[in-house]
């Protein structure tokens, strides 16, 4: 598994290519960003970095963004069940992609992609496509491809009949991308403290298990950086702590959940009732939470975790000021303390959250659903237990839609 730290390296480094793309990201969006190196653990030579505009069983589209020289290995998306396996158009937005195919091959001298010697074998797909902007290309389903970055990377927008995550073989077997297959249509919701840290395990685990992080907080930011009219309605009551009104998280939540396929929830639900909404919404989608973690520690962990934390402006990323004591972020924005991080918001902020949360519990362990993770450790030891639960006890037991 890549590192943490070279996880943030290729989101800041994707940010920085969809920038000279012109490409306009919500901080919301910047948080979905997934990076994919195949379990290669070689994000330089073969990886994607991803984001998902839209995931549902029928359709999904997303932008693709591929570093310079850096490669998708060969593949192909076979049918399964009564699906005929993914058909997926790819259109230049930025850069120069080499795409291959199955068809009549260049001449090894002439192909304009590089691959490492070690690897050639896998990559038989050998008909050249070169896309430029404004160029696309549509690979029918089952079709083995692969492709490669020119010098300056490249950015695709990627539109695919069915959901994003659908069974995949790889040419080279020592590609095992399969808990993207095993989380297609994984729900989750994470509970805890204001900082308990489920913004931060959120982006984690949407990362590994390639699924859309929804954080109602951000959602909610988001309407007032835009200057929305329900932006404007919610900025006074967040900025004092207060809950924003259901009827307007409902339609948000509603709105997503209808969008994606496979996601973690964070900040939503935060209510027995607000639970209760959830449940009803998704039996009229078909569908059900998989699973609950409750980020669990002491409430003076809390209390020194957001009194020092600062967000950057411009990319949402959060830093504490006893480890980072600049004021500018990594992406050049400017840090600032959240109106609702000043002592007199968390105390309120905590007191809602210790009237909120017993029903909450009650109600998904009742379920069979709830899992109490510690918290109190470093953010690496919270994943790592989060992410056995997933895949030694849900994953594997999931009743296959
Ligand atoms: P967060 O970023 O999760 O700490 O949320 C920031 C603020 O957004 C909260 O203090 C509330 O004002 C509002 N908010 C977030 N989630 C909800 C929710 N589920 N219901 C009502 N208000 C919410």
């Amino acid at each position: 598994m890549l590192s943490l730290e070279k996880l943030a390296q290729a989101r800041e480094k994707t940010i920085e290519i969809l920038e000279r793309a012109q490409i306009v990201l919500s901080p919301n969006e910047v948080d979905r960003i997934e990076i994919i190196d195949f379990g290669l653990g070689d994000l330089q030579t073969f990886g994607i970095q991803q984001l998902t505009y839209v995931d549902t069983d029928i359709y999904s589209a997303a932008e693709v963004v591929v570093f310079p020289g850096q490669i998708c290995p060969e593949h192909r998306h076979p049918s399964f069940g009564d699906q005929p396996g993914k058909e997926q158009t790819f259109r230049c937005r930025f850069g120069t992609l080499y795409l291959y195919v199955t068809g009549s091959p260049v001449a090894d001298r002439e192909l304009k992609a590089e691959i490492p010697a070690d690897k050639a074998q896998y990559f038989t797909a050998r008909r050249e496509i070169i896309l430029e902007p404004g160029d696309q290309y549509t690979i029918p389903a089952n079709t083995l491809h692969w492709f490669q970055a020119g010098p300056e990377g490249a950015v695709i927008t990627e539109f695919s009949s069915g959901p994003r995550a659908q069974p995949e073989v790889f040419t080279d077997p020592e590609i095992q991308k399969i808990p993207q297959v095993a989380s297609r249509g994984l729900k989750m919701i994470l509970l805890g403290a204001p900082g308990s840290g489920k913004g931060t395990q959120a982006r984690l685990l949407a990362t590994k298990y390639g699924t859309a992080h929804l954080s109602m907080g951000n959602l909610l930011r988001e309407e007032i950086s835009t200057g929305s009219e329900l932006g404007s309605r919610v900025a006074p009551m967040m900025s004092k702590g207060e809950m924003v009104p259901d009827s307007i998280v409902y339609e948000i939540i509603d709105d997503k959940i209808a969008q994606y396929n496979s996601y973690i929830l964070d900040g939503f639900p935060r209510t027995l009732q607000q639970a209760e909404h959830l449940e009803r919404s998704l039996k009229a989608l078909r569908n059900q939470i998989d699973v609950v973690f409750l980020l669990d520690l002491p409430v003076e962990v809390v209390i020194r975790r957001l009194s020092g934390r600062r967000v950057c402006e411009k990319c949402s990323q959060t830093y504490h000021v006893d480890f980072y004591q600049s004021d500018v972020c990594n992406c050049g924005g400017n840090l600032v303390q959240r109106p609702d991080d000043h002592p007199d918001a968390i105390r309120r902020r905590m007191e809602v959250y210790r009237g909120q949360i017993g029903p909450l519990q009650n109600y998904y362990e009742e379920k069979g659903l709830l899992w109490t993770i510690d918290a109190s450790e470093e953010m690496e030891l919270t994943f790592g237990a989060i992410s056995r639960v997933l895949d030694n006890e849900i994953i594997p037991n999931r009743r296959r839609k």
